[in-house]
């Protein structure tokens, strides 16, 4: 009833409507009214009835997916990776506009490198002003220039970026058998460090400076955690939750980005360049 539900019985049948839209069905067998379908409980349940609103349903995807763009959805959408959603059809919707108010474009840069971690953007944001429910104040990311594939680490102190870089470096490396080539960043001082220039040379890693400030230089990286704040913003607007989630939120924003398409990887994700297989975006429902 809160969610504006109504019951409606009539010739030997049960309908739970919402609006003009039918959200469950029950038959009358003697005196009891048999529900049809699956029951699925929650605030969204009402998109995934069988009814195939598509209203609801890209509603529902938008939400899920960290408020991904109608676009990036019926790329999606086109190749079969969304359950039970063909063509998406948006409605306004008031989160986005309260979390993407401030969106500045960069002309996007071109995809250049040839294969996994030749080319590395990474990024230190923070501090937070508020710290999270973890403790963290900074969050570091790392993305491949081939792949888009992004890392996230949150981190309580800047200090700890070089120690992360390491550990970073080694199980990327160990992962995929290839090997970090050039990193880029700016010319913060976790990045001039003279223990992180030293393990540089050593290892053989090329740096690539931008200069601290302007965006348009480090545009990958810099772009990435505008979009990840954009996403936890608009996500937790949509949830209610509070500013001091903003770690968890922007950690789901991560994990949703690696799976949405990507305009430089002509609509591919970079999870599947990464891992080299498509994957069917799947919640359990
Ligand atoms: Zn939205």
């Amino acid at each position: 009833e809160e969610n504006g539900c109504k019951i409606i019985l009539e010739n030997g049948g049960l309908k739970v409507v919402r609006g003009s839209l039918v959200v469950m069905k029950g038959v009358r067998h003697r005196n009891l009214y048999t529900l049809m379908g699956e029951t699925v409980t929650g605030d969204l349940a009402v998109g995934i009835n069988r009814s195939k609103d598509q209203t609801e349903c890209t509603r529902m995807w938008h939400m899920r997916l960290g408020h991904m763009s109608e676009k990036g959805l019926s790329l999606l959408g086109e190749k079969g990776l969304l359950k039970n959603m063909e063509k998406p059809c948006m409605e306004f919707c008031e989160h986005c506009v309260y979390g993407k108010a401030h969106r500045l474009r960069f002309s996007s840069s071109k995809h250049k490198s040839r294969g996994i971690l030749d080319y590395v953007h990474t990024d230190v944001w923070g501090p937070a002003p508020v710290t999270s429910k973890g403790g963290s104040r900074y969050f570091v990311t790392y993305v491949d220039d081939h792949s888009r594939y992004a890392w996230i680490y949150f981190l309580k102190h800047k200090n700890e970026v070089f120690d992360n870089f390491k550990c970073w470096k080694a199980m990327v490396e160990n992962r995929t058998g290839r090997k970090l080539k050039t990193l880029r960043s700016d010319n913060g001082t976790e990045y001039t460090d003279g223990a992180f220039k030293r393990f540089c040379d050593q290892e053989g890693i090329v740096r690539h400076w931008t200069v601290r400030g302007t965006p348009q230089q480090n545009g990958v990286a810099e772009r990435l955690n505008r979009t990840l704040l954009e996403k936890a913003r608009c996500m937790r607007s949509n949830s209610g939750l509070g500013r001091e989630w903003w770690a968890e939120s922007v950690a789901t924003a991560s994990y949703v980005v690696n799976r949405s398409p990507h305009s430089s990887l002509g609509g591919d994700t970079p999870y599947k360049d990464m891992q080299k297989e498509s994957m069917v975006i799947d919640f359990g429902v």
